[in-house]
Order: C-alpha cells, then structure tokens, then sequence
C-alpha cells in the first residue's frame, strides 16, 4: 500500500525545513516552497517555476498540497456578499462566506464538516460530524477565496460549521499559520473564534499564547432556556463557562464578544435581557444580537423588530456595549450550513450529536 503523503500545507515553516534538510535540500529552499504555498498560494507543485523541474517531481511524491475545489459562489447583488461551497478530496463539502465592510474583507470559516453541538437552530449540526478539518482545509478557504476575488482577507472570523474547540489542536495550528509573517499575515487580533462554551477548550486557549478574540454563543441568561437551545449547556454550566471567559481576558486582554440569537418566545423577552445584564456586567467584552435565522427544520422564529429593539435598549441602560448584527447578503442568505445541506446528495454515514451519543465526551 501506498504511503500517505504528508499535508504539506499543515505543516510549519521549522518542521518543513527540517524535513527538507533531512532529504538534502538546500537551505534556502524550504523558504521558497513555504512561499509558493502560503504568500503565492500555488495550486500544485508544477506551478512552483523557480524550483528545478526534477525537485518538483520529488516533491510530488512526497507530499500532498491540499487545495479546495470551488463547487459554487453565490454573490449577493446588495453588497457583495460571497457565499462559497468547497469540495473535500474526500468529497464532503464546506461553506465559507466573504463579507465586504469598511476596515475589510471579513471571511467567515468552517471548522469541521458538519457539527456535533447539536444547537436546535442551526442547520450545521442536523446531519451531526462527518469530520475535523486539517489546517490546510482551513487555510485553503481563504486562499482560494483571495485567489477568486482578487482581494486581501483582512480579517478571519471562525464562525461557519463546526465547533472550533472541538478541533483544538487543528485550530491552534490553523491561527498560527494564517498569521504566520511568511504567509498571510493575518493579524491575530483580526481572527475571531466562535465556541458554543466549552470549558476545557476554552482554558486551553487561555494558555496558547494567541491573541484572537474569544466569541461566547450564549443564546441564553440562564442554564435552564440555555439547555433548550444548545444540548451543551447540559454538559457546561454558565457559571463555569463565564469563569474560563474572564480567565480568558485577564490572560490574553482581549475582550469577548458574546453572541446572542434572538428567537421569538424563547428568549427574548425583557426579563431575559436584564438577566443578561445581570450575568455579563462584569465581563469585559460587548454582546452581539443576531435575529435568529429561521430554518425550515425547525419552528423557531425571530424576533421581531421592536423586541429587538427594546432588548438592545435594555442592555444599553445596564451599560452593556451592544450591537445588533447586520444581515449581508440577505439575498443569498439562508442560515449556516443550509447550501451545504442542498448541494449534497448522499447522506451522512456516521452520526454523531451529543444529544444522542452522550458517550462522546468521555474522551
Ligand atoms: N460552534 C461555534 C461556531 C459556529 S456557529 C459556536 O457555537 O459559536 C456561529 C454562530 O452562529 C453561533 O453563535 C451560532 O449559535 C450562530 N447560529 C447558528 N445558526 C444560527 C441561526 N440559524 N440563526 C442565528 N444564529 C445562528
């Protein structure tokens, strides 16, 4: 049977080096193909020309460059919106968004392919995971993304299918690379990583030495609406949660930001939102009010105007710093996660959601 080739583009700069030199190659190399993968985005290995023929060959055999297949763009005629579908070698698909705004381009990714959260209104986690995404399957995103707008990404919000922390040690490596000088150079404090709250993971990157904002899906002022929301909550309590969220600021600085989708009935009424206060006034970081997107799985609806409104209101009186989140690409729109569930065909072998298989987080 054939070696698996290593994913050359998960790799650092100091191991591809090291690995270059134990096969012999020049020093100034390793530079080179670092370069041709990260800062010129090659789509092989034919297309590195300043690399004699022979060591293209080589490198060939010895290494798999991964690269994303664009399976479809849908561009919003309001502003811009990108609204991309990847396919997988293994042929799965992934979403990736692009999003226009005045300090820059903002590109929303995928962290896993499907979800195992199992959070009630989002459509990621219907089919449960199929899989972790590599680093590279996470860098290619954005690669591919710059490559077909001709634009440069500025800011990387971690925010499309998947819980992030459940792919900890991809992610961590994810960050490291995009911000990598001799890659993208994306600024850590432009990347932004979503999780539903899990405490562990939330520790854990307290502790990597990142500075990328923490954004808390809260969804919920108390443990009880919480867990009818977000099958998590049964797992992690909002006490705790808020505890790894503060030891996240006094470690890193950063403030959080803590999301909040806002689904008619459930939670979004006026006692909700003093609770709201009441639990965050001490945090440091801002809240982000997301009128929940409505998908055809579930009966959830949004909030309507005026409740959001006097929701904001309410937080503003508590001195709470809030925003509510302007829809893009309204006409491309339908929530996360549902062009992936119309493109595919097959269905899903393994089927793995916390609220059927609580054994998963024994590991
Ligand atoms: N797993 C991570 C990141 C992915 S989801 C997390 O839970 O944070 C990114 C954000 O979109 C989360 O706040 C999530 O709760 C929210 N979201 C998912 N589906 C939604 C929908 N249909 N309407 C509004 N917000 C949604």
């Amino acid at each position: 049977m054939m070696e698996e080739r290593t994913d050359v583009k998960s790799l650092f700069f100091q191991e591809l080096d090291q690995q270059l030199r134990e096969k012999g190659l020049k020093a100034f190399r390793s530079g080179q193909i670092f370069q041709w993968i990260h800062e010129k985005q090659a789509d092989s290995f034919a297309d590195m020309t300043n690399l004699p023929k022979d060591l293209r060959q080589r490198l060939m055999e010895g290494y798999d460059l991964v690269t994303l297949k664009q399976e479809d763009v849908r561009i919003s005629k309001i502003d811009g919106t990108r609204k991309y579908l990847f396919g997988l070698k293994d042929g799965h698909v992934i979403e990736s968004v692009w999003m226009k705004y005045r300090h820059g381009n903002s590109v929303c990714i995928s962290s896993q392919v499907g979800c195992r959260m199992g959070c009630r209104f989002c459509a990621s986690t219907l089919d449960g995971l199929e899989r972790n995404l590599k680093p590279s399957e996470m860098l290619d995103q954005i690669y591919r993304i710059q490559k077909d707008t001709g634009e440069r990404v500025s800011h990387v919000v971690v925010m499309g299918s998947g819980e992030p922390l459940d792919n900890y040690d991809n992610l961590v490596r994810f960050i490291r690379l995009v911000s990598d000088e001799r890659g993208l150079m994306i600024s850590q404090r432009n990347i932004t990583v979503s999780t539903c709250g899990i405490v562990p993971g939330i520790q854990r990157l307290s502790e990597e030495g990142l500075s990328v904002t923490l954004a808390l899906s809260l969804h919920a002022p108390n443990d009880q609406v919480r867990r009818k929301l977000m099958p998590v909550a049964g797992r992690y309590a909002l006490k705790d949660i808020l505890s790894a969220c503060r030891g996240y600021f006094e470690r890193t600085g950063r403030r959080l930001t803590f999301e909040y989708s806002l689904v008619k009935g459930v939670n979004d009424n006026l006692e909700e939102a003093k609770a709201l206060a009441d639990l965050i006034k001490d945090q440091q970081g801002h809240v982000n009010l997301i009128p929940v997107n409505p998908i055809k799985e579930r009966s959830y609806v949004q909030s309507d105007n005026g409740a959001v409104e006097r929701f904001r209101r309410c937080l503003e009186k508590s001195g709470i710093n809030v925003t509510v989140r302007r829809e893009m690409g309204r006409d491309i729109n339908g929530a996360c996660g549902q062009l992936r569930r119309s493109f595919r065909k097959r269905t899903s072998v393994t089927k793995r959601r916390i609220d059927e298989d609580e054994s998963i987080w024994d590991d």
